[in-house]
């Protein structure tokens, strides 16, 4: 069977005024052709939280929040070991260590953290990936001598809003370590966040570098707006919204697995199951970094009512 043409950006931009009921009976049989009845379901820990010197208008760990977030040194590597092997009995297909700050951690932080990558990927059946920052061509080869061989990087929003939502790095300094972590061979998982006050031509262009960069995996994440953060007052998506967000992603990148991440309950509430019919092959699962997600057995009742089965299963 030949695949589609890729979308181009005209019947993409279309996508987001077509009838929704349409456009999700498109996106969820994409995602049945492409995946079947699997789903891909990922975890993460904070190893290291808060004090970040970037300013990041999302994030209850910017040092330039007033956030009441938890703030704490990279955890023991034991610690961290026993948070994957709980989510590796969960059926995860990947779990992700994830360190607060703009640059990787160094000194002893690194060693623990190193440890505890290194130990973790070698018990357990899921991928273990790491969320560190921007990377230099150094801690690459370190992760990849950890037998790592995913990492968490998210561009988050356009080129065009990025600056919108943070100025003390860069889209370009985001890109490097997409491109450089490609280039030594090792999978991305990158994706954004929405409901930030970006506008849909922002999303679609996220979506084509995406695409463009060949990235395989995608969270997609909402904005559950943190008291303190800059973006506290900012409204929650419509979940009818967020739903048709998937359903674009979907079709924009129709052999990448869509993942829903943050914001999942606050703004699907009684949508959640749907986000599988809009596209989506995957989801997190358990807690996110600084706020409480759903409990996992009601996630694995939700995925067995609908047909559904972890990959990691
Ligand atoms: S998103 Fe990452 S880089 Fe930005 S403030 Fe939060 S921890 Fe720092």
């Amino acid at each position: 069977m030949t695949s589609a043409p890729p979308l181009s950006r005209d019947e993409a931009r279309a996508l987001v005024t077509a009838d929704l009921d349409t456009l999700l009976l498109e996106a969820g049989r994409a995602r049945q052709r492409r995946f079947g009845n699997r789903v891909h379901l990922c975890a993460i820990t904070n190893a290291r939280s808060g004090s970040c010197s970037e300013d990041c208008a999302f994030c209850a760990q910017s040092a330039h929040s007033r956030a009441a977030s938890p703030a704490h040194a990279m955890r023991a590597a034991d610690e961290l070991v026993r948070d994957a092997r709980e989510a590796d009995r969960q059926c995860v297909s990947c779990f992700g260590m994830v360190t607060s700050g703009r640059a990787a951690v160094t000194g002893d932080e690194r060693a623990r953290l190193l440890d505890a990558l290194r130990t973790a990927r070698g018990s357990m059946r899921a991928c273990v990936s790491a969320s560190i920052g921007a990377l230099d061509d150094g801690i690459i080869a370190a992760l990849k001598d950890a037998g790592i061989t995913r990492i968490h990087h998210n561009l988050e929003t356009s080129r065009r809003f990025f600056p919108r939502i943070c100025t003390t790095h860069s889209y370009d300094e985001r890109l490097d370590t997409v491109r450089r972590a490609l280039a030594a061979g090792l999978d991305v998982c990158c994706g954004g966040l929405f409901g930030m006050g970006e506008e849909w031509d922002d999303r679609i262009d996220l979506a084509f570098e995406l695409r463009g960069l060949g990235i395989r995996s995608v969270p997609v994440n909402f904005l559950n707006p943190v008291a303190g953060t800059h973006l506290a007052a900012q409204p929650l998506l419509d979940p009818r919204e967020a739903l048709r967000i998937i359903a674009v992603f979907r079709l924009i990148l129709p052999d990448a697995h869509i993942s829903v991440a943050g914001g999942r309950q606050v703004v699907l509430r009684d949508l959640q199951s749907w986000i599988f019919h809009a596209g989506a092959s995957g989801m997190m699962i358990g807690n996110y970094l600084t706020t409480a997600g759903r409990n996992v057995d009601d996630d694995l009742a939700m995925l067995a009512d609908l047909g559904l089965e972890p990959e990691g299963k």
